[in-house]
């Protein structure tokens, strides 16, 4: 039987990692468990960065962006003496188990970690929604509450002056925030890795806005295509003139929305309970509107279709 249970938040931050941490620790205590937070991921881990958490330790957390315990990198996680120190600084506090929360590097690093014998369950934190197996990952909510907000702001300006907005938004590898965001404010087009990118079927539809809108959209995801070619092929092709915003930094950002808080307290109550039911290797996801524990490994080779089918009703709307 577990008695002691770190938890620790990694890779990318995104808000809701401190309502996900501090229910980690208030359910661990309400069990009986003394509960560690292991500061800096697994770089903490290594460098035995460990505290020992009360009730009172995550009071005023909840409604905080970021993460309070720290994130860092640690590329040579991957090496398993490198894990044996960080098993050596578990086992010099006793810790049994760990939840860690994170995106699917973070969830590697688990599954490497419980077949060491540390048990972990991972928790999905990260603002991308990329991580197949779940519907939902801990912090999308709120960075899509920032984009729409952002946008509808660029919006109103870009109707005054007749502009069209290109908007990049992240999400390197998957396209769930841009689209989600498109259908929420309204876009012309949405553009990232699921829908591909024809530039002159772009300028076509650009070109069908002007005839009857003062204003023109077009949300595109991080690295996907040369955003400053396309501001130019509009300027040059269409009656709009073109203007880019990187939304950047400000999408990782602030207070966690309602849902964002509820699914990542939910979460860390279920992380502690499959801890206490003897699991390891497993990661708690949001699979039609309930949570479950998958095997991560599972979780990771799910396949996942349903941001190309977001798309389909996104392209309705047009
Ligand atoms: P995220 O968890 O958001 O995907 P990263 O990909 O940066 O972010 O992963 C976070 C951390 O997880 C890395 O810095 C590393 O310590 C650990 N990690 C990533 N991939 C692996 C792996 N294949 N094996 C072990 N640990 C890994």
């Amino acid at each position: 039987m577990i008695k002691k249970i770190g938890v620790l938040t990694s890779g990318g931050d995104a808000p809701g990692m401190n309502a996900a941490v501090r229910a980690v620790v208030r359910a661990g205590i309400t069990h009986g468990l003394e509960v560690y937070a292991i500061y800096d991921g697994y770089r903490g881990l290594y460098e035995g960065k460990i505290e020992r958490m009360y009730r009172k330790s995550v009071s005023e957390k909840l409604n905080r962006g970021g993460t309070f315990i720290g994130t860092a990198r640690l590329p040579e996680f991957k090496y398993e003496e490198v894990r044996e120190v960080c098993i050596e600084n578990l086992h010099e506090y006793g810790i049994d188990a760990l939840v860690c929360i994170g995106g699917d590097g973070t969830y590697h690093g688990a599954l490497e970690l419980t077949k060491m014998g540390i048990y972990c369950i991972g928790l999905p934190g990260t603002i991308d929604n990329d991580i197949s197996g779940t519907e939902y990952t801990i912090g999308f909510d709120t960075a899509l509450s920032t984009i729409v907000d952002a946008v509808d702001k660029l919006r109103d300006t870009s109707s005054s002056h007749r502009r069209c907005s290109i908007v990049e938004v992240m999400g390197r590898n998957c396209g769930a925030l841009a689209i989600h965001a498109g259908i929420a404010v309204g876009a012309e087009i949405v553009i990232c890795a699921e829908t591909g990118y024809n530039e002159e079927e772009v300028i076509k539809t650009v070109c069908e806005a002007a005839k009857s809108k003062r204003h023109c959209i077009i949300i595109v995801s991080e690295h996907t295509i040369d955003i400053k070619a396309l501001e130019q092929a509009i300027n040059e092709r269409t009656p709009f003139n073109a203007r880019t915003t990187v939304l950047g930094y400000i999408q990782r950002g602030g207070s966690p929305t309602p849902r964002d808080r509820i699914l990542a307290s939910t979460m860390g109550v279920k992380a502690v309970e499959e801890l206490l039911a003897g699991n390891g290797g497993t990661c708690i996801c949001e699979v039609e509107g309930k949570l479950k524990a998958v095997p991560i490994e599972e979780a990771l080779n799910q396949k996942r279709d349903q941001v190309s089918e977001k798309y389909r009703e996104f392209k309705e709307l047009w």
